[in-house]
């Protein structure tokens, strides 16, 4: 019912890297039922991936999809990635806007699906429904994904109409939070598709087309368009997300006493004026861009100067981008003391290409545990990590990636994994496997970071839902449906795949009229329903992969620092998990999802 009429959306691409093979099918089977995006790439993952597949190994798979509203929309501009996580050892989730999603769209198809893995490093080139398998050993190991990004572009066709997707070193070394850079500023960040891509050797992807989609209703089309397009611009928020960007919440959260600070050993910072979105914009903004297709224009450039040695007034100047998540991670957890050294270290992060949100929490970690004691100069070969040290942070984060000992192939598998072997798992701040997001706001947070099918922030939004009822305590079983309703609708979301800044916008009434204008009648049930579908397909695919709600475990230094909703109670959350798990199980088995395995 979702797949509007001669959209090619339907199109899938299957590229096998293993026999450099290619083939287009027509899937409307899928587009039908699943709408897109995130319902799409759930589906074709089931039927890819085998059951208990490495996820470095060959069989691993990489599904690529947008939904029906790409580049009919505004904002409708990110691309969903599903994969096999090789940080958490189940379900993979990750989204990026930049190009990817309009590139995927123009070149007439609706999803990619990546198997294999090639024998020498290659970069993959789409033209429209043409492959073409490039060499790519010149670029393996080149230091800076900035120049892996700029070979590629001047080799390929059709700039403004394509997307360069590419890993740095940390891919390539497998570290398991690498990330997928596209179009220098925006990212597949979480969850390890960058090591994905580099376990199968694929160093850049490039999609292109030049494709049009056809409108049903051209009227009502224009009609719709026009509402969404002034909602967006004229509302508040988006200006704010616009003037500041993300920013803007740095002074928002250390005001509530909810900004995770020095591996969250309080919650709010003496420097967050240095950090927060008004500062950086009065000295540091450079200038602002966008995803294709978005009016907002939320990224923000930082100008970075560095003087050249011995060469007076000569500086070197570098554009980093910076957001909210970037400075909770590398600024506020580290305790920042200059900006300068904080885009230092960001940069360094963006051209290894590593995770931000993953690499800021294991420093902060690493910190802690060096001035316990718990980690000695012995495992960091010299390196002494502090709170505002920089240089010292960029030299353990180059000494991640290059891997030198058994400490730092640890620290390359995340700060569970690590705290797991060297001590110090109380303060190591993981959920189900995936370091912390920014925001320490009460009891909803850390329980969507745990029980999320992505273990991420933006799952249900957990911090939101904290923020809004301050001052009054909701019953455990409230807050647990408030965030499966929430999750069940951001499935929707991600799979038109709309922006999720965009989410106060597009409401279920818009999306049911924006749907009329293609041809397609559908009502707020309809979306309620395959909400619900899809996120059981992902819990499914989670549980199939070994993921198991018995096996959470808070952290406890979150037990230790009060947020804006007092103390957390560890019991309350373990009940909140168990009311989920009970609802989620029930539901899954109603469904035939459950395969009979034991949760012991
Ligand atoms: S709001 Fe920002 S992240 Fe979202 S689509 Fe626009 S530019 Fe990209």
């Amino acid at each position: 019912m979702w797949l509007p009429k001669n959209d090619p959306i339907r199109n899938v691409l299957y590229i096998d890297l293993t026999k450099k093979k290619y083939w287009v099918e027509n899937r409307s089977d899928i587009f039908e039922e699943y709408m897109g995006g995130v319902g799409a790439a759930i589906k074709l993952l089931e039927e890819e991936l085998p059951k208990g597949a490495d996820p470095l190994g060959p069989e691993n798979t990489i599904v690529l999809a947008v939904g029906p509203f790409t580049g009919i929309y505004p904002i409708a501009s990110k691309t969903v990635a599903l994969f096999k996580s090789p940080h958490t050892g189940n379900l993979g989730e990750s989204h990026a806007g930049g190009r990817s999603a309009i590139a995927i769209r123009l070149a007439g198809l609706g999803a990619i699906v990546i198997k294999g893995a090639s024998d020498t490093p290659i970069w993959v080139s789409i033209y429209r429904h043409r492959v073409y398998f490039r060499d790519a050993r010149a670029l393996w190991g080149m230091r800076s994904s900035f120049t892996v990004g700029r070979i590629i572009r001047e080799n390929e066709r059709m700039p403004g109409f394509r997307t360069i997707m590419r890993i740095g070193k940390a891919g390539e070394k497998l570290v398991t939070y690498a990330c997928v850079i596209t179009e220098t500023y925006r990212h597949f960040g979480r969850l390890g598709l960058g090591a994905v891509f580099g376990s199968k050797k694929l160093k850049g992807l490039v999609i292109a087309g030049r494709g049009s989609i056809p409108v049903a209703n051209k009227r009502e089309y224009r009609e719709i368009y026009e509402k969404i397009y002034r909602t967006m611009v004229e509302s508040p928020l988006m200006k704010k997300y616009h003037d500041l960007g993300t920013p803007a919440n740095v002074l928002v959260l250390d005001k509530l006493r909810a900004l995770p600070t020095k591996n969250l050993q309080q919650t709010c910072f003496e420097n967050a004026k240095l950090l927060s979105g008004e500062y950086l914009a009065e000295k540091y903004l450079a200038r602002r861009t966008a995803c294709s297709h978005c009016p907002v224009a939320c990224i923000h450039l930082a100008a970075l100067r560095e003087p050249y040695p011995d060469e007076p007034y000569f500086y070197k100047t570098t554009f980093v981008n910076y957001d909210y998540e970037p400075i909770y991670a590398l600024g506020t957890m580290l305790g920042a003391t200059t900006v300068d050294g904080f885009l230092k270290l960001l940069d360094t992060v963006e051209e290894l290409g590593l995770d931000v949100m993953s690499t800021g929490v294991i420093l902060a970690w690493l910190t802690e545990a060096y001035q316990r004691k718990v980690i000695g100069e012995k495992e960091l070969m010299g390196v002494k990590p502090n709170w505002g040290n920089y240089e010292e942070y960029i030299k353990v984060v180059e000494l991640i990636v290059e891997q030198p000992n058994d400490f730092y192939r640890a620290l390359a598998k995340g700060v569970e994994y690590a705290s797991s072997i060297y001590g110090g798992k109380e303060f190591a701040l993981s959920f189900g496997g995936n370091e912390m997001p920014g925001y320490h706001t009460g009891p909803a947070a850390p329980l969507s970071y745990a029980i999320g099918s992505r273990h991420s922030h933006l799952d249900a939004g957990g911090y939101s839902l904290d923020e809004k009822t301050v001052g009054k305590e909701l019953p455990p079983e409230e807050i647990v449906s408030r965030l499966i309703k929430e999750e069940r609708w951001r499935q929707i979301l991600s799979s038109l795949v709309v922006c999720f800044f965009a989410r106060g916008v597009y409401r279920p009434e818009v999306v049911v009229n924006a749907f009329k204008a293609l041809g397609i009648e559908c009502s707020e049930e309809d979306l309620e329903g395959l909400g619900r579908k899809i996120h059981l397909l992902k819990y499914s695919l989670k549980i199939r992969e070994g993921f198991n709600l018995d096996k959470i475990v808070f952290p406890r230094r979150i037990f230790e620092v009060p947020t804006p909703h007092g103390y957390l109670s560890e019991d309350n959350l373990k009940l909140m998990v168990n009311i989920f798990k009970n609802k989620i199980y029930s539901e899954l088995q109603e469904e035939g999802l459950l395969e009979p395995i034991s949760q012991n």
